[in-house]
Protein backbone atom coordinates (compact mmCIF):
# COMPACT_ATOMS: atom_id res chain seq x y z
CA UNK A 1 0.00 0.00 0.00
CA UNK A 2 1.52 3.38 -0.57
CA UNK A 3 0.64 6.90 0.67
CA UNK A 4 1.18 10.13 -0.68
CA UNK A 5 0.40 13.40 0.45
CA UNK A 6 0.11 15.79 -2.16
CA UNK A 7 -0.72 18.62 -0.27
CA UNK A 8 -1.36 20.03 3.88
CA UNK A 9 1.94 18.91 4.81
CA UNK A 10 3.54 21.89 6.23
CA UNK A 11 -0.07 24.17 6.35
CA UNK A 12 -3.47 24.21 7.56
CA UNK A 13 -6.47 23.01 5.08
CA UNK A 14 -5.71 22.47 1.48
CA UNK A 15 -5.39 18.79 2.37
CA UNK A 16 -5.59 16.26 -0.66
CA UNK A 17 -3.86 12.57 0.52
CA UNK A 18 -3.76 9.56 -2.10
CA UNK A 19 -3.68 6.04 -0.83
CA UNK A 20 -2.82 3.71 -3.72
CA UNK A 21 -2.29 -0.19 -4.12
CA UNK A 22 -1.77 -2.06 -6.94
CA UNK A 23 -5.19 -2.10 -8.61
CA UNK A 24 -7.02 0.51 -7.04
CA UNK A 25 -6.28 4.28 -5.15
CA UNK A 26 -8.46 6.38 -3.12
CA UNK A 27 -8.59 10.12 -2.52
CA UNK A 28 -9.08 11.86 0.66
CA UNK A 29 -9.90 15.27 0.19
CA UNK A 30 -9.34 17.52 -2.20
CA UNK A 31 -9.07 21.00 -0.29
CA UNK A 32 -8.71 24.75 -1.55
CA UNK A 33 -5.56 26.58 0.22
CA UNK A 34 -7.08 28.71 2.94
CA UNK A 35 -6.39 32.27 2.62
CA UNK A 36 -2.49 32.95 4.24
CA UNK A 37 -1.72 28.98 3.78
CA UNK A 38 -0.25 27.54 1.10
CA UNK A 39 0.35 29.57 -2.20
CA UNK A 40 -2.83 31.36 -3.74
CA UNK A 41 -3.82 29.90 -6.70
CA UNK A 42 -6.29 30.92 -9.58
CA UNK A 43 -9.25 28.33 -10.22
CA UNK A 44 -7.39 27.86 -13.94
CA UNK A 45 -4.20 26.64 -11.68
CA UNK A 46 -6.27 24.36 -9.29
CA UNK A 47 -7.88 22.81 -12.01
CA UNK A 48 -4.38 21.72 -13.71
CA UNK A 49 -2.85 21.05 -10.01
CA UNK A 50 -6.17 17.88 -10.18
CA UNK A 51 -6.06 17.55 -13.51
CA UNK A 52 -2.21 16.55 -13.58
CA UNK A 53 -2.66 14.21 -10.11
CA UNK A 54 -5.16 12.32 -12.26
CA UNK A 55 -3.29 11.49 -15.23
CA UNK A 56 -0.18 9.93 -12.66
CA UNK A 57 -0.42 6.22 -10.92
CA UNK A 58 -3.75 5.49 -12.53
CA UNK A 59 -5.36 2.54 -11.41
CA UNK A 60 -8.59 0.33 -12.46
CA UNK A 61 -10.45 1.68 -9.40
CA UNK A 62 -10.53 5.09 -8.01
CA UNK A 63 -12.52 7.47 -5.72
CA UNK A 64 -12.42 10.43 -3.92
CA UNK A 65 -13.60 10.41 -0.07
CA UNK A 66 -14.70 13.48 1.73
CA UNK A 67 -14.00 13.95 5.57
CA UNK A 68 -16.23 17.71 6.17
CA UNK A 69 -18.20 19.67 4.20
CA UNK A 70 -14.91 22.96 5.00
CA UNK A 71 -13.96 24.58 1.49
CA UNK A 72 -10.10 23.76 2.58
CA UNK A 73 -11.59 19.88 2.49
CA UNK A 74 -14.05 19.84 -0.02
CA UNK A 75 -13.44 22.99 -2.73
CA UNK A 76 -11.95 21.45 -5.19
CA UNK A 77 -14.38 18.81 -5.56
CA UNK A 78 -15.67 20.48 -8.93
CA UNK A 79 -12.14 19.45 -10.77
CA UNK A 80 -12.32 15.88 -10.30
CA UNK A 81 -12.45 13.99 -13.37
CA UNK A 82 -16.58 12.99 -14.27
CA UNK A 83 -15.63 9.50 -14.25
CA UNK A 84 -14.09 9.58 -10.82
CA UNK A 85 -16.52 8.65 -8.05
CA UNK A 86 -17.08 11.30 -5.41
CA UNK A 87 -18.05 10.06 -1.69
CA UNK A 88 -19.37 12.11 1.21
CA UNK A 89 -21.75 12.47 4.11
CA UNK A 90 -25.35 12.84 3.36
CA UNK A 91 -25.37 15.77 6.16
CA UNK A 92 -22.09 17.68 4.45
CA UNK A 93 -24.03 16.97 0.70
CA UNK A 94 -27.03 18.45 2.54
CA UNK A 95 -25.18 21.91 3.92
CA UNK A 96 -23.01 22.47 0.69
CA UNK A 97 -26.19 21.91 -1.34
CA UNK A 98 -28.41 24.75 1.07
CA UNK A 99 -25.34 26.95 0.60
CA UNK A 100 -25.18 26.68 -3.30
CA UNK A 101 -29.08 27.20 -2.77
CA UNK A 102 -29.09 30.29 -1.01
CA UNK A 103 -25.99 31.66 -3.28
CA UNK A 104 -28.08 31.01 -6.39
CA UNK A 105 -31.12 32.84 -4.95
CA UNK A 106 -28.85 35.60 -3.97
CA UNK A 107 -27.20 35.67 -7.88
CA UNK A 108 -30.57 35.33 -9.18
CA UNK A 109 -31.88 38.39 -7.47
CA UNK A 110 -28.79 40.34 -8.96
CA UNK A 111 -29.60 39.11 -12.17
CA UNK A 112 -33.14 40.39 -12.44
CA UNK A 113 -32.34 43.51 -10.45
CA UNK A 114 -29.62 44.12 -13.72
CA UNK A 115 -32.27 42.82 -16.07
CA UNK A 116 -34.16 45.53 -15.23
CA UNK A 117 -31.26 48.36 -15.55
CA UNK A 118 -29.04 47.45 -18.15
CA UNK A 119 -26.44 50.25 -17.52
CA UNK A 120 -23.60 47.81 -17.09
CA UNK A 121 -23.46 45.45 -19.83
CA UNK A 122 -20.59 43.66 -18.29
CA UNK A 123 -21.92 43.65 -14.62
CA UNK A 124 -24.65 41.86 -16.28
CA UNK A 125 -22.72 39.28 -18.22
CA UNK A 126 -21.00 38.22 -15.08
CA UNK A 127 -23.73 37.67 -13.15
CA UNK A 128 -25.54 35.96 -15.56
CA UNK A 129 -22.42 33.59 -15.72
CA UNK A 130 -21.89 33.54 -11.92
CA UNK A 131 -25.62 32.21 -11.62
CA UNK A 132 -25.31 29.32 -14.45
CA UNK A 133 -21.72 28.67 -12.36
CA UNK A 134 -23.91 28.04 -9.39
CA UNK A 135 -25.93 25.77 -11.45
CA UNK A 136 -22.94 23.73 -12.68
CA UNK A 137 -22.01 23.32 -9.02
CA UNK A 138 -25.42 22.11 -7.61
CA UNK A 139 -25.43 19.54 -10.45
CA UNK A 140 -22.13 18.27 -9.77
CA UNK A 141 -23.09 17.62 -6.25
CA UNK A 142 -26.16 15.94 -7.06
CA UNK A 143 -24.28 13.10 -8.47
CA UNK A 144 -22.29 12.63 -5.28
CA UNK A 145 -22.48 9.06 -3.70
CA UNK A 146 -23.75 9.29 0.12
CA UNK A 147 -23.03 7.49 3.25
CA UNK A 148 -25.11 8.09 6.16
CA UNK A 149 -24.27 9.05 9.85
CA UNK A 150 -24.42 5.41 11.76
CA UNK A 151 -26.56 5.96 14.96
CA UNK A 152 -23.91 6.06 18.11
CA UNK A 153 -22.55 3.19 18.91
CA UNK A 154 -23.21 1.21 16.05
CA UNK A 155 -20.71 0.21 14.18
CA UNK A 156 -20.51 2.21 10.35
CA UNK A 157 -20.30 -0.30 6.71
CA UNK A 158 -17.42 0.00 4.98
CA UNK A 159 -17.58 1.15 1.47
CA UNK A 160 -14.93 -1.05 -1.08
CA UNK A 161 -13.53 0.65 -4.01
CA UNK A 162 -11.49 -2.09 -5.36
CA UNK A 163 -9.39 -3.93 -2.44
CA UNK A 164 -8.78 -1.01 -0.43
CA UNK A 165 -12.30 -0.52 2.28
CA UNK A 166 -13.08 2.59 3.54
CA UNK A 167 -15.03 3.01 6.76
CA UNK A 168 -16.57 6.13 8.21
CA UNK A 169 -16.61 7.32 11.69
CA UNK A 170 -18.95 10.22 13.05
CA UNK A 171 -16.78 12.95 14.57
CA UNK A 172 -17.16 16.83 16.22
CA UNK A 173 -15.64 19.19 14.52
CA UNK A 174 -16.46 22.78 13.61
CA UNK A 175 -18.67 21.82 10.81
CA UNK A 176 -21.84 19.15 11.04
CA UNK A 177 -21.06 15.80 9.55
CA UNK A 178 -17.49 15.34 10.00
CA UNK A 179 -15.66 12.26 9.65
CA UNK A 180 -12.47 10.00 10.36
CA UNK A 181 -11.73 7.06 8.08
CA UNK A 182 -10.62 3.46 8.54
CA UNK A 183 -8.66 2.28 5.82
CA UNK A 184 -7.96 -1.01 5.40
CA UNK A 185 -5.67 -2.69 2.50
CA UNK A 186 -3.11 -5.54 1.75
CA UNK A 187 -3.59 -6.41 5.17
CA UNK A 188 -2.29 -2.18 6.34
CA UNK A 189 -4.82 -0.41 8.58
CA UNK A 190 -4.40 3.44 8.28
CA UNK A 191 -6.50 6.00 10.37
CA UNK A 192 -7.33 8.89 8.94
CA UNK A 193 -8.60 11.62 11.67
CA UNK A 194 -10.26 14.64 9.50
CA UNK A 195 -10.61 17.23 11.44
CA UNK A 196 -11.87 16.62 14.69
CA UNK A 197 -12.34 18.16 18.51
CA UNK A 198 -13.15 16.59 21.62
CA UNK A 199 -14.27 20.03 23.21
CA UNK A 200 -17.68 20.01 21.86
CA UNK A 201 -20.95 18.30 22.64
CA UNK A 202 -20.45 15.52 20.52
CA UNK A 203 -16.73 15.24 21.23
CA UNK A 204 -17.25 12.68 24.40
CA UNK A 205 -17.63 10.15 21.25
CA UNK A 206 -14.26 10.75 20.32
CA UNK A 207 -11.58 8.64 22.40
CA UNK A 208 -14.58 5.58 23.05
CA UNK A 209 -14.90 5.75 18.86
CA UNK A 210 -10.87 5.42 18.65
CA UNK A 211 -10.62 2.62 21.69
CA UNK A 212 -13.10 0.59 20.01
CA UNK A 213 -12.15 0.60 16.21
CA UNK A 214 -8.84 2.51 15.78
CA UNK A 215 -6.88 -0.85 16.84
CA UNK A 216 -3.75 -2.10 15.67
CA UNK A 217 -3.07 1.28 13.04
CA UNK A 218 -0.34 0.83 11.02
CA UNK A 219 -0.23 4.74 9.97
CA UNK A 220 -1.97 7.52 11.74
CA UNK A 221 -2.64 10.87 9.59
CA UNK A 222 -4.19 13.20 11.84
CA UNK A 223 -4.36 16.97 11.10
CA UNK A 224 -2.20 19.10 13.73
CA UNK A 225 -3.81 22.55 13.76
CA UNK A 226 -3.77 22.46 17.89
CA UNK A 227 -0.16 20.43 18.32
CA UNK A 228 1.81 24.07 18.63
CA UNK A 229 -0.64 25.83 20.65
CA UNK A 230 0.13 26.92 24.10
CA UNK A 231 -3.52 27.81 25.34
CA UNK A 232 -6.21 25.46 26.52
CA UNK A 233 -9.42 24.62 24.38
CA UNK A 234 -12.72 25.55 26.41
CA UNK A 235 -15.41 23.76 25.89
CA UNK A 236 -18.73 24.63 24.41
CA UNK A 237 -20.22 24.60 27.82
CA UNK A 238 -17.86 27.04 28.92
CA UNK A 239 -18.53 29.39 25.79
CA UNK A 240 -21.89 29.27 26.05
CA UNK A 241 -21.58 30.48 29.70
CA UNK A 242 -19.97 33.19 28.99
CA UNK A 243 -21.88 34.38 26.42
CA UNK A 244 -24.77 34.41 28.43
CA UNK A 245 -22.76 36.51 31.11
CA UNK A 246 -21.91 39.06 28.22
CA UNK A 247 -25.78 38.89 27.03
CA UNK A 248 -26.77 39.71 30.36
CA UNK A 249 -24.44 42.36 31.09
CA UNK A 250 -25.31 44.29 28.07
CA UNK A 251 -28.63 45.10 26.14
CA UNK A 252 -27.75 44.50 22.33
CA UNK A 253 -25.37 41.48 21.71
CA UNK A 254 -24.23 40.82 18.63
CA UNK A 255 -22.62 37.09 17.31
CA UNK A 256 -20.75 36.50 14.20
CA UNK A 257 -20.83 32.93 13.87
CA UNK A 258 -20.16 29.80 11.24
CA UNK A 259 -23.93 28.70 9.91
CA UNK A 260 -22.53 25.32 9.45
CA UNK A 261 -20.86 24.70 12.96
CA UNK A 262 -23.72 23.05 14.78
CA UNK A 263 -22.64 22.88 18.23
CA UNK A 264 -21.16 26.78 18.53
CA UNK A 265 -25.42 27.69 17.11
CA UNK A 266 -26.72 25.61 20.45
CA UNK A 267 -24.42 27.00 22.56
CA UNK A 268 -25.81 30.76 21.46
CA UNK A 269 -29.07 29.55 21.47
CA UNK A 270 -28.56 28.57 24.83
CA UNK A 271 -27.09 31.74 26.06
CA UNK A 272 -29.54 33.53 24.83
CA UNK A 273 -32.27 31.76 26.75
CA UNK A 274 -30.25 31.71 29.74
CA UNK A 275 -29.93 35.20 29.51
CA UNK A 276 -33.59 35.63 28.46
CA UNK A 277 -33.26 37.05 25.18
CA UNK A 278 -34.74 37.00 22.53
CA UNK A 279 -32.55 35.42 19.34
CA UNK A 280 -32.84 37.49 15.87
CA UNK A 281 -31.24 35.52 13.02
CA UNK A 282 -30.21 38.22 10.08
CA UNK A 283 -28.70 35.33 7.57
CA UNK A 284 -31.01 33.23 5.68
CA UNK A 285 -28.20 31.03 5.05
CA UNK A 286 -28.03 30.54 8.90
CA UNK A 287 -31.54 30.45 9.37
CA UNK A 288 -32.15 27.53 6.96
CA UNK A 289 -28.97 25.42 8.50
CA UNK A 290 -30.54 26.25 12.10
CA UNK A 291 -33.48 24.47 10.52
CA UNK A 292 -31.54 21.70 9.27
CA UNK A 293 -30.15 20.93 12.18
CA UNK A 294 -33.26 20.58 14.47
CA UNK A 295 -34.44 18.45 11.97
CA UNK A 296 -31.60 16.05 12.24
ZN1 LIG B 1 -12.51 21.64 9.07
Amino acid sequence: MNIKVHRGLDQIGGCITEISTETSRVFIDFGLNLPGYGIATTPEEDQEMVESIFAQNKKENEAVFYTHGHEDHVGLFEYIPSNIPQYMGEGTKELLALKYHVTHEGAKLKVQELQNNVSDEQEYKDSLSKLEYIEYKISLLNRMNLWKRTLPRKKPAGILIGDIKITPFFNCHSIYDSYMFLIEAEGKRIWHTGDYRAHGYMGKGLFPTLKKYATNIDVLITEGTMLNHDEKCIHENTVSKKMAHIMKTFKYVFVLASATNIERLASIKEAAKNAGKSLYIWSLFLKKTMGIFTER
